[in-house]
């Protein structure tokens, strides 16, 4: 199994360059579970089958049954849309088994990784001193930074590793950054906001009004919720990060994309403070799954905590200034080298391509405003600051939003889910494809 099969390379290859040249990608089906139980059935045994047929059971049973989330159709949740350059370049990382561990071993590969590192952190108007590595998600970014914020704060504050801390958090931080807390033993100083978007004020006004005496040691600020893309007020936050010596942590998964746009950059501004930065190249900078970047202010504070000691491993360790480590950033140790799909298409496209295909989902997101401000069924909740866009069907209660977004689904016209704003179900469109266009935008509008 390890020899070269030039057939079996040929059954691949020509199902991916089939799959790469899908235009429109349907979006498929929910799958049945003792339908796809019967498709694997009696399928790994001890010996094996012919990969053509397991090939087709691939193609014809399970494929179907995965929503296609680089569906220009796909509007839940935060969709998918990688370019093909950087789909291909995913199979390049996949068949030269390229890791990115360490300097010692894959120098090539993070050098590359470090470029796409530093265009962001350049973005972001972080100092040249910044770095960090990719990893899996928004998740992984969150805690990995969050558990360098933690001890670097025990350090400095003399408290021992069962001392009781806090992160100042706002009420409508992702669900990750809760589960981060709660995995490495931080509480959460939750912070109301008004309208939805956390402020330097109400950072400063939870403060004065808390009487717990365990110390607030970082605040997370959020550049773009997941449910309605509301960028926070980063400067505010930063100001008074700096003025109670709080870690300034800025959760970017979804909406750091948007340092990318001209037409949006100014809400980010004070992004420049951050301690630590999470952006997901896999939402809105069009890479493969699964790819997160974590940038550090000081790259050294997060070395100091995430480095792993082992004999085995003391041999990637040297004192070579140009020596760096990806798995020093982080949890991980073993790591795909997941940033040069990206790398590659960012290389062969360049940043303006970025740019435009950013905004496209910014104007789509405006287009649509409109369309439901003039539609007489619709109601806009709010303005779209980024590409989500909350609404409302006057008249409709939750089954009606999930029976129309099943219908929806059904006849292939798109993927919409509801989300809950303020405790009532309405619609959310996510736009990030820049394939979503606003006939297809009206034609959803149409069945409401
Ligand atoms: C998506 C998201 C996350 C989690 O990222 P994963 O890549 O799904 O782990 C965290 N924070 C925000 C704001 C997000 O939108």
């Amino acid at each position: 199994m390890h020899t070269y099969d030039a057939r079996l390379a040929d059954l691949v290859f020509d199902y991916m360059r089939e799959r790469l040249q899908l235009d429109p990608v349907p979006l498929d089906h929910p799958g049945e579970r003792t339908k796809l139980e019967n498709a694997l059935s009696g399928l790994l045994t001890a010996h094996g089958h012919d990969p053509a047929q397991v090939l087709s059971i691939y193609a014809e049973q399970l494929a179907p049954a995965v929503i296609s989330c680089d569906s220009p159709r796909f509007l839940s949740f935060i969709p998918a849309a990688p370019t093909k350059a950087a789909l291909l370049f995913d199979m390049v990382v996949s068949c030269a088994s390229l890791q990115g561990i360490s300097w010692l071993e894959a120098a090539g590969a993070i050098a590359a990784e470090n470029q796409v590192l530093r265009l962001i952190a350049d973005l972001a108007g972080m100092p040249s001193s910044a770095g960090g590595c990719f990893v899996t998600g928004g998740s992984a970014g969150n805690l990995s930074a969050l558990v360098v914020a933690r001890d670097t704060a025990r350090r400095k504050r003399g408290l021992g590793p069962y001392d009781r801390v806090r992160f100042a958090v706002s009420d409508q931080a992702h669900s990750s950054v809760t589960n981060t807390l709660r995995i490495i033993g931080v509480e959460a100083l939750v912070v109301p906001t008004t309208d939805h978007r956390f402020t330097g004020a109400d950072l400063r006004a939870a403060l004065a009004r808390d009487t717990d005496g365990a110390p607030v040691i970082g605040v997370v600020a959020t550049a773009g919720t997941t449910n309605a893309g509301i960028v926070d007020d980063l400067a505010g936050l930063a100001a008074a990060a700096s003025d109670f010596d709080l870690w300034f942590h800025v959760d970017g998964a979804y909406g750091g994309a948007g340092l990318f746009a001209p037409s949006v950059r100014a809400k980010y501004d004070g992004i420049e403070h951050a301690d630590s930065f999470v952006v997901d190249p896999h939402k809105w900078l069009f890479a493969p799954f699964d790819c997160a970047a974590v940038l550090y202010r000081q790259p050294q504070l997060a070395k100091s905590v995430h480095t792993q000691d082992a004999s085995y491993l003391d041999v990637i360790h040297t004192d070579a200034p140009e020596e760096w480590n990806p798995t020093d950033y982080a949890y991980h140790l073993t790591r795909r080298a997941r940033g040069l799909p990206l790398w590659f298409s960012l290389a062969v496209h360049g940043t303006n391509a970025y740019r435009d295909a950013v905004e496209a989902a910014l104007s789509t997101a405006r287009e649509t405003a409109d369309l439901i401000r003039r539609h007489p069924d619709l109601e806009l909740i709010r303005e779209p600051e980024l590409s989500a866009v909350l609404f409302r069907r006057k008249g409709w209660g939750p089954e009606e939003y999930y029976a129309w977004s099943r219908r929806l689904l059904a006849g292939q016209v798109a993927f919409v889910t509801p989300t809950s704003w303020e405790g009532e179900t309405v619609a959310r469109f996510a736009f990030l494809h820049p394939g979503t266009t606003t006939a297809m935008v009206e034609e959803i509008l149409d069945t409401v």
